[in-house]
């Protein structure tokens, strides 16, 4: 396959710039039945899908011995393969849950309960994990006032469904959604047996939609200042009255706990509320119904079946089910994450590939502090705040520097769900036990066989995991410009976010605290505000919009990438050495792999939900970057009859 197969040339690529560099591959490629989406970035993830699979294999067969990860490793994945231990194991693996459900008698045991849901499963700051099906989730990070120690942050939950708007909002969409989900509901409680399972599901869900009404927006979620709220533990009883917090907090082991960053506070309050009003009974077939769905995967087909068909086909539109051996690579990679990731790296990710990666981030680094010096929006007092940020930023790449220790977690053979548990238990003990040492800036947020990269604000640093670090995104078999399109423009990208409005907020120490002068805000929400509006004129579907605004810190990062991407690109002297290549230039090649790089289709279920949910804008339209950038338009043939033609006055210059 030559580097540029999958275009379509009959595209003019300035009407369409993301067909032109993609059309033939669109117009051949099917998204795989058990896909709600498929691209570039999927393949790859097969890819290291497959390895991973093959790895742990290969590990199993050498019989490591009792207690090693290895060990731990192969007996996690071939237990969640053991379907026939699984059927033949039934309900028991429920059996204690339900009956500690139904033996809640009062809002005191209710609250105990609750507490004991606790799981370090969300992280808004850095790996933006904002949903939990527990009424809370738990996240131990960096506290941002002072960045010196650990805080316990509590975040909504308790919806089933993605989001507040799956629940709110008034359009038929939704209250389809809506009807199959309490027919969801009613099958998984009629499968386990409950009798009057279809009006139990609709308490289910009228106690859930009382839960989503006091639930924060997505967007809001997002805005670090008003997540920030620091609660003593004695204001909990005070300002959210109705849970027996005690009771709460003991169970959870969070008694020792002085303080709590309480992300949504009014969710909290509402929550709260209705653990002190609404019926028992109702509180009771909630918490069977999520203690059922939670674990449909380790019970007997029937559930695991029902619970596809709601949450893979309804809610994002995949055909099929994913084959059992990818899902059992799924979930020992997130319970055993860096264990496996060790593997992976020892294998695929060579010294000589992070050498070259760690050269292209001193590269854009250098780039980008060149960009920082000559804005003419930003004031000079600032350009030294952000330069001393540049200078402390901490740049992971391929792996951590230390690997995380698991001989703490207990893995049986044929126990899947014992296993998933303990694992869950393991990681939530994990970050408790974070609580009162000092800050590690060298954690790792992601494991290296995930491909994706992504900025943690608040300890200044980034994580490129090395399965992100491979072809066809990172390539030592081909032209330089086309890493730095991709690649480059993805570090350039996450470099952006710590220097962005969001990354304005947090210092050189990761401190929440406002490093900007007015004017440099002024300035930099007028450059901004264009090109919220540049992002909502565009329609993936008649009846919706991308929304500009929701997808904004984001956009604005795809630009900076790649804008900074390119200048490291020339900086690297890549450019006067770069050959043609089946005909097009060195800087074609560059906007050409970046748009390569967002080659995917999604199915419009997926598509629909992302565009509530997601802060990224669909690939599409990331693509549209390049419209923005002059370099683009002198490297290909564009007029100003073209559809993505910009007058240059109208291109949006952030950085
Ligand atoms: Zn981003």
């Amino acid at each position: 396959m030559t580097p540029f197969a999958g275009m379509d040339l009959s595209v003019a690529p300035g009407n369409d710039f993301f067909r032109y560099a993609n059309g033939g591959w669109l117009a051949r490629t099917e998204i795989p039945a058990d896909r709600s989406s498929f691209g570039i970035g999927e393949e790859l993830e097969e890819l290291a899908t497959r390895r991973t699979a093959d790895l742990i294999s290969s590990a199993a067969a050498k019989s490591p011995r009792q207690g090693s990860d290895a060990r731990k490793i192969a007996d996690f994945y071939a237990s969640f393969l053991d379907v026939a231990a699984i059927e033949q194991k039934g309900m028991a693996p429920l059996k204690g849950a339900l009956a500690r459900i139904s033996a809640i008698k009062d809002r005191r045991a209710l609250s105990e309960f609750l507490g004991s849901t606790l799981r370090a499963d969300v992280d808004v700051l850095n790996a933006t994990s904002l949903h939990t099906a527990n009424v809370l989730g738990l996240w131990v990070a960096q506290d941002l006032d002072d960045p010196s120690s650990y805080c316990p942050f509590l975040i909504q939950g308790g919806l089933d469904l993605p989001d507040r708007d799956y629940y709110l909002d008034a359009g038929e969409k939704m209250a389809g959604i809506r009807r199959q989900y309490v027919e969801h509901v009613t099958r998984m409680l009629a499968l386990t047996g409950f009798t009057g399972a279809a009006q139990r599901a609709n308490g289910v869900v009228a106690l859930e939609t009382k839960i989503a009404q006091p639930h924060v927006s997505r967007a809001d979620t997002e805005d670090v200042r008003k997540g920030n709220n620091h609660w003593p533990r004695a204001y909990f009883e005070c300002r959210a009255p109705g849970m027996d917090w005690k009771a709460f907090f003991k169970s959870a082991h969070l008694s020792k706990a002085p303080t709590f960053t309480v992300w949504q506070p009014g969710a909290v309050q509402g929550l709260a509320a209705l653990v002190g009003s609404e019926p028992l009974e109702v509180w009771r077939d909630y918490l069977r119904f999520h203690a059922i769905d939670r674990a449909a995967s380790y019970l007997p087909h029937a559930f695991d079946a029902a619970q596809f068909e709601f949450h893979g086909k309804v809610l994002s539109g995949a055909q099929e089910q994913r084959p059992r051996w990818k899902r059992a690579v799924a979930v020992t990679s997130d319970a055993l994450g860096e264990a496996v990731g060790r593997m992976y790296v020892e294998k695929y990710f060579p010294a000589s590939e992070k050498a070259r990666a760690e050269q292209m981030v001193r590269n854009l680094v250098a780039a980008f502090g060149e960009r920082i010096d000559t804005l003419e929006w930003m004031a000079p007092e600032t350009k030294v705040k952000a330069r001393a940020k540049l200078a402390t930023l901490k740049v992971g790449v391929g792996y951590p520097d230390r690997w995380r220790d698991y001989s703490a977690l207990i893995v049986k053979p044929g126990d899947a769900f014992g296993n998933i548990e303990r694992a869950e238990q393991f990681e939530y003990a994990r970050n408790l036990a974070k609580l009162g040492q000092p800050v590690d800036r060298g954690e790792w947020v992601m494991t290296p066989q995930t491909v994706d990269a992504v900025n943690l604000p608040a300890m200044n640093a980034l994580n490129f995991p090395a399965a992100i670090l491979q072809p066809p995104f990172f390539d030592p078999n081909r032209p330089r410009s086309m890493d730095y399109g991709a690649t480059g423009a993805v570090i350039g990208h996450e470099i952006s976010h710590s220097f962005d409005d969001q990354g304005a907020l947090f210092d050189a120490h990761g401190r929440l605290a406002n490093w900007w002068t007015d004017a440099d805000f002024a300035h930099f929400q007028a450059a901004g505000a264009a090109l919220a509006k540049q992002y909502d004129g565009y329609h993936p579907f008649p009846d919706i919009a991308v929304n500009g605004r929701q997808t904004l810190s984001e956009n604005i990062a795809d630009l900076a990438g790649l804008a900074v991407a390119y200048d490291a690109f020339r900086l690297s002297n890549s450019q006067s050495q770069a050959p043609e290549l089946a005909g097009f230039s060195p800087d074609q090649q560059f906007f050409l792999s970046f748009a390569q790089s967002w080659r995917g289709k999604m199915r419009e279920a997926a598509l629909r939900v992302r565009i509530v949910t997601d802060g990224h804008a669909p690939p599409e339209y990331r693509t549209d970057t390049v419209r923005n950038l002059d370099p683009w338009y002198a490297a290909f043939p564009i007029t100003e009859h073209d559809a993505l033609y910009l007058a240059p006055a109208a291109r949006v210059r952030v950085w």
